[in-house]
């Protein structure tokens, strides 16, 4: 499993929101958002291919029970099965972030989604490739139904302008039974400037439909900085 970075840090973005986690990251990822964070995982993937016992040794030699599997698109690699498997058999609690395009049968303790809109591809005529693909594969209902279904979840959307509010109302109609409090919308940014104005109006559409406002606390605290 090709890995960009293992650190422990602290959530900063969701439910589990304040709470300190050792972070492994994988490299690679099947979309290509203009918007990406972590572009040494997509655009530019860099990093190491790690076995799992390898990962495991790295993960034991933090004391902290909360381990994020992160990305890129983590579901892209067969080793998060027993990457998952061994850390739960150990006590860990586990979460899973991914975008939603891809089902592995891992088990994890939170399976946090973060479904890609239609505005978040690259630009069609820099990238027509990319745009292509990531707008073939941004969407994969049947594979949010069978997370949805198996996992305990949170549905995290990043909200760029105030027009994709009825896009994740026509995403959510997808979908039966979903908690309005787990579904969370985040502004898009990845600095305080880029932040601040956006969560100014969405923290109250928020408030209005039932659903959780997410701020991204670690641009807060640590400022866009690689291994937060
Ligand atoms: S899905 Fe995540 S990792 Fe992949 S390009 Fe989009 S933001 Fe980056």
């Amino acid at each position: 499993m090709k890995v960009a970075e293992i650190y422990k840090s602290v959530q900063g973005e969701g439910l589990l929101t304040g709470t300190p986690s050792v972070f492994v990251r994988a490299s690679g990822c099947n979309l290509r958002c203009w918007f990406c964070d972590t572009p040494f995982t997509s655009w530019q993937p860099e990093g190491t291919d790690y076995a799992v016992d390898e990962i495991v040794a790295e993960i034991e030699e933090w004391d902290c029970q909360h381990v994020v599997l992160t990305g890129g698109e983590p579901m892209l690699f067969a080793e998060l099965i027993p990457l998952a498997e061994s850390l739960r058999a150990s006590g860990r609690h586990i979460t899973v972030e991914t975008a939603g395009t891809l089902f592995l049968p891992v088990e994890c303790d939170l399976m946090s989604i973060s479904p890609k809109l239609s505005s978040s591809g690259p630009d069609a005529e820099q990238f027509p490739h990319w745009h292509r693909r990531h707008e073939r594969q941004r969407f994969q209902p049947e594979v949010i139904a069978q997370l949805l279904e198996q996992h305990d979840y949170q549905l995290k959307f990043v909200i760029d302008h105030a027009g994709e509010i009825e896009e994740v109302e026509e995403f959510l109609s997808h979908f039966s039974g979903i908690q309005g409090d787990r579904v969370l919308l985040m502004p898009q940014g990845t600095t305080l400037e880029e932040l601040q104005p956006r969560s100014a109006w969405l923290e109250p559409i928020c408030i209005e439909h039932g659903w959780t406002f997410c701020p991204r606390k670690q641009i807060e605290w640590f400022g866009p900085v690689r291994g937060t």
